[in-house]
């Protein structure tokens, strides 16, 4: 029996790669030297696309596969998939939620407590030699008790919110409408009035052309001179002028991103703006969580080959 036709739109560990290649004739279009030639070339028998949150598939992509039937997005978020092509093509999507969610929200708190205790600077202290030359670092702020704002209380907002619970913080949350399940938290769907009544702000909102810069300047200035944004949703969530220009002119305390426009190639402003924590968009980045996404990637895709619903379908 011939195997269906994948396009491999970025690498995969070779956990996923070998049972990939074993079920699938490959086409990996990353390491193709002319890309548009390989489309021109193999697009009429693509009938999956095999992809990851942060590499998506565009419309040109799309349309250069006829066949295409389905999307399987390792990764949570699909933003970068040209979702208007899929749903006039009726062409199926599918994405990796939940198996990530602890992962993320573990990185979010580290994050926080990362950037207002100071521990990268703190280590930089004893490495350098100045605890021995100057005695102990600067005072910090304690984060224990402070209050929680969480932009988005899907899945990994949830979790942030629970975790947060554990060091008594007080919650304020985020969404569409309010959650059940959320009782004890405050419902505030303003983000500007959100950030007025927290003390640290995670963005933990899907990425949508509605949520595009929804942390503009407004939200930095009502966040104030002692609140933080801990950003590990994605970029285009945040403003990023307005947050450089917030942390530089010290209107807002600091900033812990995990994702950045144009990511890895990160806008220069931040590598010497004051407070903050720099992480290399690898929230769900674990050997678990990883071998758990790439399982339920391949699920997905097998499932879909096999006549079968999507296990985890995004609703286009
Ligand atoms: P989710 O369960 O779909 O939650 C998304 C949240 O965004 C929901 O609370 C939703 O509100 C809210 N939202 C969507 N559109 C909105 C709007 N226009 N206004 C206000 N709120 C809106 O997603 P998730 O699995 O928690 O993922 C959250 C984010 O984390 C995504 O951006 C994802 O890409 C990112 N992520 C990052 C990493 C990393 O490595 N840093 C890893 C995984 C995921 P409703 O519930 O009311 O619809």
């Amino acid at each position: 029996m011939t195997k269906p036709h994948v396009l491999q739109v970025g690498p995969y560990p070779e956990w996923d790669q070998t049972p990939l290649d074993t079920a699938y004739t490959i086409h990996r279009w990353w390491e193709a030297a002319d890309k548009d030639e390989l489309l021109a070339k193999v697009g009429p028998e693509v009938r999956a696309i095999a992809t990851r949150g942060d590499l998506g598939a565009s419309e040109a992509m799309i349309a250069a596969c006829p066949k295409l039937e389905m999307i399987s997005v390792f990764g949570v978020g699909y933003d970068a998939v040209h979702l208007a092509s899929c749903r006039a093509r009726g062409i199926k999507v599918s994405n990796t939620p939940d198996v990530l969610t602890d992962d993320v929200a573990d990185l979010a708190v580290a994050m926080l407590l990362s950037l207002v205790r100071r521990v990268v600077p703190a280590e930089a202290w004893v490495r350098s030699g100045d605890w021995a030359a100057k005695g102990n670092p600067p005072l910090t702020r304690k984060v224990s008790g402070t209050r929680a704002g969480i932009l988005g209380l899907g899945r990994i907002g949830a979790a942030i919110a629970r975790r947060c619970q554990g060091f008594g913080m007080q919650i304020a949350y985020s969404a569409r409408s309010p959650k059940p399940g959320a009782e004890g938290w405050t419902y505030i769907p303003d983000a500007a009035e959100l950030a007025r009544n927290c003390d640290h702000l995670f963005v933990a909102l899907a990425a949508t052309p509605e949520t595009r810069h929804i942390v503009n300047a407004d939200v930095l200035k009502a966040l104030g001179p002692d609140g933080t944004v801990i950003n590990i949703s994605r970029a285009a969530n945040v403003d990023e002028t307005a947050l450089l220009d917030a942390l530089e002119g010290g209107h807002i305390a600091g900033a812990a991103l995990d994702v950045f426009e144009g990511e890895p190639n990160l806008n220069p402003r931040f590598l010497s703006a004051p407070n903050v924590l720099l992480q290399p968009h690898h929230g769900s980045g674990t050997v678990d969580t990883r071998k758990a996404m790439g399982k339920l990637m391949r699920d997905n895709l097998t499932a879909h080959f096999a006549g079968q619903p999507l296990v985890t379908p995004v609703a286009l």
